[in-house]
């Protein structure tokens, strides 16, 4: 390649770090300035840009042409400021860059096939320029985060997906692809907005819709065989319960909002109950929102209590409450009820609101799913924090804006006994002179590590004891100090260490299965799963 050429690869170049040897040998003099930069100083400079951007968005924006001009450096920003980083990367400024995606869209990242593309998906799969695709993330960009139909500018949650599969999971970027299947939009905003990108129609829907989706997982696998992995991402859940239940064995696939989610929500759980004392079985769940996270969640959760308490799933069950917008979901709605929600519904008198469930039901730990902010209000927070002494509380609806209720909040109306998690991260809150850290339940400690044990066993299914694995490995992570500030979840500094454990748990368990296609099977697991992980140092080029 010639040096142009070197300085305009992404994958290649190194800006100011190529040494005076690989100015001479790749006809680079003359087009840098002389000076040589080590890759430290680069992460300095670009950190130093990315802090005086007052507006996060201006941040994200930053990081993407990085990552579009010296991926190594992108990511070895990333992975080196990952706690500050990440909320710019993911949730929640990656919801307000998918909002204005008409607007600050420059350089397309990822894969667009539209309704248009029908008949010919396999080709538009060809198209991608690397081969060695290991793991995809695809959207049809209906429900992104809690923010409701976005189309084909929810093309920023794969992209960002994907960055967090290199940097915490170390799979290599050009593994990677993100995909927004374009089926149209029912938002009327976009719609009548200009400046939209995708296709000006309203959503395709029923056999037209199967039909395309259909045609995708065909060519996904033609493309890239047995061993790819499709992550489903912020599909609305009326397709997204459906596509997994069809896909789960045929591909290699799982949906992160109903899995993903419910792992990380495990966990949590379970390193709560070190606290609040007690199984998994002595406690009451109340949930509000029963859509994918939801019932995913809770569905894990009875998963556990059945195999630990030994009973039947059904008994499990009775232990998990949810409401949804129309109240608590009960036996006398099981008819009206959307599949998904109907083991459910319970025996019990009808409850209109949260408040009245949560009075009625006594919960010891609420989890919030619901995509509506403040529906922690004072009054539900201070009655669950009447019943129990260390209730636990998850509000886990993404962006911040949409969280059930503030870290704050969460601590203030439980006189500082609540144990908090929260989806979208919350700063440390000081309550009567005592400092409390939330933690915070983001499917960032599970789906990179889920790839990657994936990737290094081979494994041509997920099934549901690969994701309990998941869970439990990054419980096990957590220490009994971390426990005592109020974090449920180990600091994000170690989520590449998380990614490893969880990697390698997630391969053992694909063995055991007969899962797993790698053989023979390497003996030490863990260390096989670092010795695979991507490092963004840079390469000498002679
Ligand atoms: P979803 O499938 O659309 O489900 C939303 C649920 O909330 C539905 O059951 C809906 O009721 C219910 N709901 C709506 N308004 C309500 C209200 N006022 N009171 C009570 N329930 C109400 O969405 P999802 O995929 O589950 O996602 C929900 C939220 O979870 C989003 O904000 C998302 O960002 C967040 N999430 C967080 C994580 C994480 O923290 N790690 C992971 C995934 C998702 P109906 O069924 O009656 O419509
Ligand atoms: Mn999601």
């Amino acid at each position: 390649a010639s040096g142009a050429e070197l300085l305009r690869d992404p994958r290649f170049n190194k800006g100011l770090a190529f040494t005076e040897e690989e100015r001479d040998h790749h006809y680079l003099r003359g087009l840098l300035p002389p000076v040589i930069l080590s890759e430290e100083l680069q992460v300095e400079r670009i950190l130093r840009n990315v802090r005086k951007c007052q507006d996060p968005l201006d941040k994200y924006v930053t990081l993407m042409e990085l990552q579009e001009r010296n991926e190594r450096l992108f990511y070895k920003v990333l992975i080196e400021h990952v706690t500050e980083l990440l909320p710019i990367v993911y949730t929640p400024t990656v919801g307000e860059a998918c909002q204005k995606y008409g607007i600050i869209f420059r350089r397309p990242h990822g894969l667009y096939i539209s309704a248009k593309e029908r008949g010919k998906v396999l080709d538009v799969l060809r198209n991608w320029p690397e081969t060695g695709i290991q793991v995809i993330v695809v959207t049809d960009g209906e429900r992104i985060l809690g923010l409701g139909d976005l189309g084909l500018q929810g093309m920023g949650i794969p992209v960002g997906k994907l960055a967090l599969y290199t940097a915490l999971g170390g799979i290599r970027p050009s593994a990677c692809l993100p995909i927004t299947i374009d089926v149209g939009t029912n938002n009327e905003e976009l719609l009548n907005e200009p400046m939209y990108i995708g296709l000006r129609q309203r959503r395709i829907t029923g056999q037209e819709y199967d039909d395309l989706i259909d045609e995708f997982m065909t060519a996904v696998k033609q493309a890239y065989g047995e061993k790819v992995l499709v992550q489903f991402e912020d599909f609305a859940n009326h397709n997204a319960f459906r596509l997994l239940a069809k896909y789960v064995s045929t591909h290699l696939t799982f949906n992160d909002d109903i899995q993903g989610t419910a792992a990380v929500a495990l966990a949590g759980v379970v390193a709560a109950l070190k606290l609040t004392g007690g199984s998994l079985a002595d406690h009451t769940f109340l949930f509000n929102g029963a859509g994918e996270a939801g019932t995913g969640i809770a569905e894990m959760i009875a998963v556990q209590i059945s195999r630990e308490a030994n009973v039947p799933l059904e008994e499990a069950r009775k232990k998990i409450w949810m409401v949804d917008s129309k109240g608590l979901i009960t036996k006398s709605r099981y008819e009206s009820l959307a599949h998904f929600k109907k083991d459910y519904a319970h025996e019990h008198e009808e409850c209109k609101s949260l408040l009245d469930a949560t009075k009625a039901l006594k919960p010891s730990i609420l989890i919030g799913t619901s995509g509506q902010k403040g529906t922690f209000s004072k009054e539900v927070l201070e009655a669950v924090a009447s019943f129990h002494e260390r209730p636990v509380i998850m509000a886990l609806s993404n962006p911040t804006s949409k969280s059930e209720c503030t870290a704050e909040e969460a601590y203030t109306h439980t006189q500082g006994r609540g144990i908090f998690a929260s989806g979208s991260p919350f700063d440390s809150v000081e309550y009567n002179g005592k400092t409390f850290t939330p933690g915070q339940a983001n499917n960032a400690y599970i789906f990179p590590g889920m790839g990657l044990g994936c990737i290094i066993s081979g494994a041509i299914r997920v099934n549901d004891d690969m994701f309990l694995a998941a869970s439990v490995a990054l419980g096990e992570m957590l220490t009994k100090e971390q426990l005592d500030r109020g974090l449920l979840y180990p600091p994000f500094e170690h989520v590449r260490d998380v990614s490893a454990h969880i990697g390698a748990s997630v391969a053992q368990t694909a063995y055991k299965a007969g899962l797993a296609t790698r053989l023979p099977q390497p003996k030490d697991l863990l260390a096989y799963a670092r010795s695979c992980m991507y490092s963004p140092e840079y390469r000498n080029y002679r």
